[in-house]
């Protein structure tokens, strides 16, 4: 009855939906626990930097990750990490066992394949390159090429996909196979023995995320598993993640937020993860509410899908005993719901807060320094701030000033996790957002100068977002580049966009720009002159750009112009583009 009134539109009844997550009790492997008898040992490590799968075996019988397949526990994934570890190294012929950080990229599924193939790279001592399905093929490519991978593994589904491309740049293919139903695979048997054969993590490559700059083409972060373990760790703490936490996942996994907050914290903890192949917002609702299946206790998105989520409960949920149901059913079962990766609009908060009596915590952080800033568990969170820095980070804000010939800056306020200190005369005033502790990357990977670029001469990372310290908390008041567009948390460059959009036969100049929206954050808007005579429409544009740009980069709205605005230096006052076709 409650279900009918919740969900009058359903697609299929909630029951089915129910069945389908749970109708397999077994792992990947087919069978419950088929690897009790798994014989390993544990090597003695020399610090306190260790992967999430070391800690993995202790959480045996738990379920780690719930997927559309079913249950997994960790004792199941550590085997058939294991057991893939072993395949990557006979692949690449290293009896050593150490691949010593060669690039392993994946594309695999938002389910239990993505953790196995993560936990192999590290087991076999290599660095994690997840790629994303949506991407398209080019994408993929130039993401295995840049990173200089040695290998690509691939879930059954995407190996057509990715096989060519593989074959183009002489990279070795490993399927990863669905087991068969007997819990075997055609992976050869796991022998006794070490996990590992790596025993120092602490500067090890752990991960490389691709993310965009301002300048060239995406830029590889890397980072190791001591910024890694710190960027878990600090969550773990602050936000109180638990064994018995259940948290919904339903983002990108090529993605730190995907990453690291909503799967690699929970699989720190013993915690489990029900993973979604991607968002689907009638979905998260259903899950989100459902009295049968395991409760969810954490829930983190980036703000247009709180947004999207609020969309579907103003449109269906508009009965008070429906809207009282989902205010009281989220306030009994839900402890944290975490909103991050662009800023999130106050009324968007303020909405959530009535429907579901939660105040989102909103936190701030990036692809090369993992989460900085953060409201409070406990305590007040203020409305459009993103709080204060979280363990082990420092932060300070500053502004750049030339001072007979040299740089240096100006620090208006500087703090970490205990307390801020303002300079007199600078106090809430705004400046760069720089960062500095062991959660941030390594090198933007093969780009050394680049990477000196984004650091201070002192060594702090420049975030390039500003910001400034008010009322004894953070806020962010916007990129410092209007060539950084975020778009439902994505962050894309304008550049990168305008470069595929000049190989367009019908377009001789653009400029991209990004209009403030409610619900996406902002959007990509493509300004462009056209060749005499011809004409283009958004359709034909997503048309012809489907296969060779990310689907959230391709532009939403065509500004047709007769010329774009350049100054003496053939330059493109942005700003005032925007002024002028979005006056605020
Ligand atoms: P990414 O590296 O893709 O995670 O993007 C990081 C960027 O997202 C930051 O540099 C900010 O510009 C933006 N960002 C992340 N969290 C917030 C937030 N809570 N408020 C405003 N901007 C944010």
């Amino acid at each position: 009855m409650l279900v009918s009134l919740l969900f009058p539109h359903a697609r299929r009844p909630l029951q089915c939906l129910l069945r389908d997550l749970h109708h397999c009790r077994t792992g990947l492997c087919g069978q419950k626990n088929p690897h009790r008898g798994l014989q390993t040992t544990w090597v003695t490590y020399s610090s306190d930097i260790t992967p999430v799968f070391t800690r993995a075996l202790a959480f045996g019988d738990k379920i780690a990750i719930i997927d559309r397949n079913g249950e997994h526990t960790y004792r199941d994934i550590v085997s058939q990490s294991l057991r893939l570890a072993q395949e990557i190294c006979r692949v690449l012929k290293c009896p050593s066992r150490d691949l010593k950080e060669e690039r392993i990229s994946f594309l695999c599924p938002n389910d239990a394949s993505y953790v196995v193939a993560q936990w192999a790279s590290w087991m076999s001592g290599g660095i994690a390159v997840p790629l994303y399905k949506k991407h398209p093929v080019q994408e993929l490519e130039y993401v295995i090429q840049d990173s200089q991978s040695a290998l690509v593994i691939a879930a059954e589904e995407f190996v057509e996909k990715i096989a060519p491309t593989a074959g183009k740049l002489g990279v070795p293919l490993l399927p990863l196979l669905k087991p068969c139903r007997d819990g075997s695979t055609s992976h050869p048997a796991v022998e006794g023995g070490p996990l590992t054969a790596c025993s120092s993590w602490k500067d090890r490559g752990a991960m490389i995320i691709y993310t965009s700059g301002t300048t060239g083409r995406p830029k590889g972060v890397l980072s190791t598993h001591e910024n890694v373990q710190a960027v878990t760790t600090g969550l773990v703490e602050k936000w109180e993640w638990k064994k018995e936490d259940v948290i919904l996942h339903v983002l990108p996994l090529h993605h730190l937020h995907g990453v690291v907050n909503k799967l690699l914290c929970p699989l720190w903890v013993g915690a489990t993860c029900v993973m979604f192949p991607e968002f689907d917002v009638e979905m998260v609702w259903k899950r989100l509410l459902s009295p049968e299946a395991t409760r969810i206790s954490v829930f983190m998105a980036v703000p247009t899908i709180y947004a999207k989520l609020i969309e579907y409960y103003d449109e269906n949920f508009s009965q008070p005993q429906v809207q009282a149901f989902v205010r009281a059913f989220c306030q009994e079962n839900i402890r944290l719901m975490v909103s991050g990766s662009a800023a999130l609009p106050v009324p968007v908060l303020q909405k959530w807060k009535n429907i579901t009596g939660h105040t989102l915590l909103e936190r701030y952080g990036m692809t090369e320094i993992g989460m900085a800033l953060s409201n409070p568990l406990h305590g007040v969170r203020v409305p459009g701030s993103v709080g204060s820095p979280l363990p082990g980070v420092e932060v300070r804000i500053a502004s750049e000033t030339l001072k007979d010939g040299h740089r240096s800056y100006a620090i208006h306020a500087q703090g970490d996790e205990n307390s801020t200190q303002v300079t007199p005369g600078l106090e809430e005033q705004e400046g760069e957002l720089l960062v500095r502790g062991p959660s941030v990357f390594r090198e933007y990977w093969n780009r050394p100068r680049e990477t000196a670029d984004a650091f201070t001469p002192d060594g702090w990372f420049k975030t390039g977002d500003t910001a400034a310290y008010k009322d004894g908390v953070y806020w962010i008041k916007g990129r410092s580049s209007v060539d950084i567009i975020k778009n439902g948390g994505f962050k894309i460059s304008a550049l990168e966009v305008e470069r595929h959009l000049l190989a367009h036969p019908h377009i001789t100049d653009v400029a991209v720009i990004g209009p403030p929206d409610m619900v996406w954050g902002q959007r990509v808007s493509a300004v462009v002159q056209l060749r005499k005579g011809q004409m283009l429409s958004v359709k034909e544009l997503k048309e012809w750009a489907r296969d060779i740009m990310a689907p959230y980069t391709i532009p939403t709205e065509l500004i047709v112009v007769e010329e774009i605005p350049r100054n003496q230096m053939g330059k493109v006052n942005k700003k005032e583009l925007l002024q002028r076709f979005y006056p605020s």
